[in-house]
């Protein structure tokens, strides 16, 4: 298929913008995939690619994924991503994120950033030195703000517990053994909380160090990052990068429920319909990782306490449910259900 630009993954972007500052160093792309709900907003990633294609792509497909989360979260906001673009170092200096907040400030609002792989919470600290456009602050113990990851890791959790009542049957994760791909932040939480209810862990990082010491303070195993999605386990939570599911790798699953907070956990649409396919029950990925977007969200527009950020998570195994209801009404894959609700809200049905 022939697609504007001659990008497979452009989606009628609004706007895209390659940012380069040759003094600090700093190479970036920034997505706007729609403003139809609002400003678009989505985190900036930090990661050094092979090729500045791969970062392309993922700006794209990130920004689309944005749009969707949002959407389906019932926020008032469009969808949009940032990618920097990492040296062979993986340096990062005060200079850079300054650079990349002006780029940020220069779009006048109609973007805003937070924290996403390979960005902290003092990285965004930075950045706001240039931008007001800029959620993921430091916030007092008891507010909204900071750190989302833990606000992904409640609405994972949630997730995972929905998905094992919609395919076993089963109220609590107690003596269920979950596969949980990633030791970083979001991993972090979600291991904490399923092991506070009982579950067995077993835990993959290619840092094996964070892999090891999520594992103590959960009582997880560890396990090699090559044997983690093959293992035999209740629930496979990818919880690391993107692409995780293709042809190949669905092919070798031992699961029932795949539910993690991944972004783009699918490779292309048709793996959606190979883990249906094979009786496996998906979480669509930017439904159930929308915690975090869900607690910036509240954080910019200043319009609820933790209260409320918490109502809004706790909304997100009900928008599952949904899906998977009409899923199973219909007969199409969960993901599949849930891109054209998403496109629905967004007005491009
Ligand atoms: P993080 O950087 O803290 O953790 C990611 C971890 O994955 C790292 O420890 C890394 O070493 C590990 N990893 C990378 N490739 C791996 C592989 N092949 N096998 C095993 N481990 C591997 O990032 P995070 O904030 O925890 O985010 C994790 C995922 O969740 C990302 O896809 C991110 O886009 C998504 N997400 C994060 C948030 C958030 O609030 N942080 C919100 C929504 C979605």
């Amino acid at each position: 298929m022939t697609t504007p630009w001659g990008l497979p993954d452009f989606d009628e972007h609004e706007e895209i913008h390659f940012v380069t500052d040759e003094k600090c160093g700093l190479k970036a792309i920034i997505a706007v995939h729609s403003t139809h709900l609002g400003p678009a907003a989505g985190g900036a990633r930090f990661w050094h690619y092979a090729k500045d294609e791969e970062a392309l792509v993922d700006a794209l497909r990130l920004s689309r994924g944005m749009s969707y989360k949002n959407a389906m979260a019932g926020l008032p906001l469009g969808g949009g991503k940032s990618v920097l673009l990492a040296g062979e170092s993986r340096d990062k200096s005060p200079d850079m994120l300054h650079a990349f907040g002006k780029a940020v400030d220069h779009l006048g609002g109609r973007y805003i950033t937070a924290e996403d792989v390979g960005m902290s919470v003092a990285d965004m600290i930075e950045v706001a030195r240039s931008t007001k456009f800029v959620a993921g602050l430091p916030n007092s113990p008891g507010d909204v703000g900071g750190d989302p990851g833990p606000h992904t890791s409640l609405g994972v959790f949630l997730g995972i517990k929905a998905a094992v009542k919609w395919a076993l049957g089963k109220d609590s994760l107690k003596g269920l053994h979950i596969a949980l791909q990633g030791a970083g932040s979001v991993a972090t939480g979600v291991a904490l909380h399923a092991c506070a209810e009982g579950a067995r862990l077993s835990i993959a990082d290619v840092d094996e160090a964070k892999a090891h010491k999520l594992a103590e303070r959960s009582g997880g195993k560890v396990v090699s990052p090559d044997e983690i999605l093959g293992l035999e386990a209740d629930v496979l939570s990818p919880c690391a990068l993107g692409a995780v599911f293709n042809e190949r790798t669905i092919a070798q699953l031992k699961v029932p429920v795949v539910a993690g907070g991944a972004n783009n956990q699918l490779a292309t649409p048709e793996d959606g319909e190979r883990l249906h396919a094979r009786n496996i029950l998906y979480a669509p990925d930017y439904v159930i990782n929308a915690g975090g977007i869900i607690n910036v969200c509240t954080e910019y527009l200043a319009d609820g306490d933790a209260t409320l950020v918490r109502r809004r998570i706790e909304g997100i195994p009900v928008r599952l449910e949904q899906i998977w209801r009409e899923g199973s009404e219909t007969g199409q894959d969960p993901a599949a259900v849930a891109d054209a609700m998403a496109q629905r809200l967004i007005g491009r049905a």
